[in-house]
């Protein structure tokens, strides 16, 4: 065997023998909240498409219009000749909703991070991240080259006493978290964050990838509160792909010539710009469809007796990798598709089946996968 085979063959087994192993599973999505497996049509409760609008006529038709009309590719990064006229308007829409002079659409919520965060620090600078930040967010931090912190889960208090001990040696400082946590799904404390922030003469950045469309009727978890830097994604509530930034003018000038990775990828494709900006209008037109996704978590943290859900994703925490995976095999006989989420995804002994609801799942099926939760004790109340 040539050698790279031999290490790459020892890498997974080691991985797998950690029970880090992964496999791609091939999931086919339908209409509704129904993914297909092995040719079974299985319930889905991991799917980020919290409005069901990946499969809305509207933006289906919309998408469809741009392909025919402008291709299938962008051709080129945005600065060279990528920057479809469909922008204009998407950045437009996303800007005015979140309240911002400005926006800039990525291509991904991943880059749009890997960009944003090493434009505004670098060495002799410091970020301060929540611990449970996403895995992009800190991939950002790592590569900007500042010095990183991490803050205690959702800990103000943990945080000012970082931001006494370490702010004033360096020349920024960038606070950095999720709005709503991705595999936790409680929320962060965006009003006292940005308090603090303005007081210690830092940034902050809030990464609303689970917010948009779902929290604050839709605005998501910022609303209301002025951040520096509000980040999210196309590819969740919005059900298409890509990424942006809201923010002001000057900065979202700055980011068009200083993010690598918008300034060295290809533009989107003009189908999916054309997706994301239909599902921008049905957003802002039917404030009804976001309070959905809450609705039912809040089903289902009620049947389980759990505190009530803050956002659409629940956990349901059963400590190792094994009784995750055990547990998500008994609701896939069931007929029900909750993926198990394990280190290094989430840390050590907090492996968990992570729920996500949508505007589309039907009472009876919160009702039924609730009951299974219950049965199987995998809540203890
Ligand atoms: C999904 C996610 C991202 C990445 O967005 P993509 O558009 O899927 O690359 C970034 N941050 C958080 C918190 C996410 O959940």
């Amino acid at each position: 065997m040539p050698p790279l085979r031999n290490f790459a063959t020892e890498k997974s087994s080691a991985l797998a023998a950690k029970g880090q192993g992964r496999a791609l599973r091939t999931s086919a999505r339908g209409e509704g909240a129904v993914v297909e497996r092995n040719g079974k049509q299985l319930i889905s409760f991991s799917c980020n498409d919290y409005l069901g609008l990946s499969h809305h006529p509207r933006v289906i038709a919309a998408a469809q219009e741009a392909l025919a009309r402008y291709g299938a590719g962008a051709g080129a990064s945005r600065l060279v000749t990528g920057n479809h006229p469909l922008y204009e308007e998407l950045e437009r829409k996303l800007a005015a909703w979140k309240g911002c002079e400005a926006a800039l659409v990525f291509g991904s919520g991943y880059l749009a991070n890997l960009g944003i965060i090493p434009a505004l620090a670098g060495r002799g600078d410091l970020i301060l991240a929540d611990k449970l930040a996403h895995a992009c967010i800190l991939d950002g931090a790592r590569l900007s080259g500042a010095k990183l912190l991490r803050f205690a889960h959702n800990d103000v208090a943990h945080l000012r006493t970082l931001l006494e001990t370490d702010r004033a040696a360096h020349a920024h400082c960038l606070i950095v978290t999720d709005g709503v946590f991705s595999m936790d799904g409680d929320v962060a404390p965006v009003a006292a964050l940005a308090a603090l922030a303005r007081e210690h003469d830092a940034w902050l950045m809030v990464d609303d990838a689970h917010g948009l469309g779902v929290l604050n009727g839709g605005r998501g978890s910022t609303s209301g509160v002025e951040v520096d830097v509000v980040m999210g994604t196309l590819s969740k509530a919005l059900g298409g792909y890509g990424g942006y930034v809201c923010g002001s003018t000057a900065l979202i000038e700055y980011l068009i010539s200083a993010a690598r990775s918008l300034v060295f990828s290809t533009g989107l494709p003009p189908a999916a710009i054309a997706a994301a900006s239909v599902a921008m209008d049905i957003i802002a037109e039917q404030p009804e469809l976001s309070e959905k996704p809450l609705h039912n978590a809040r089903l289902f943290t009620k049947i389980l007796g759990l505190p009530p859900a803050q956002s659409a994703i629940v956990p349901v925490i059963l400590g190792d990798a094994a009784r995750a995976l055990a547990a998500s095999a008994i609701l896939e006989e069931e007929g029900v598709l909750v993926t198990a989420i394990r280190p290094p995804t989430v840390p050590e002994g907090t492996a968990r089946l992570r729920f996500a609801f949508s505007a589309l799942h039907r009472e009876e099926d919160i009702a039924r996968v609730g009951g299974i939760v219950k049965r199987e004790g995998w809540v203890r109340g």
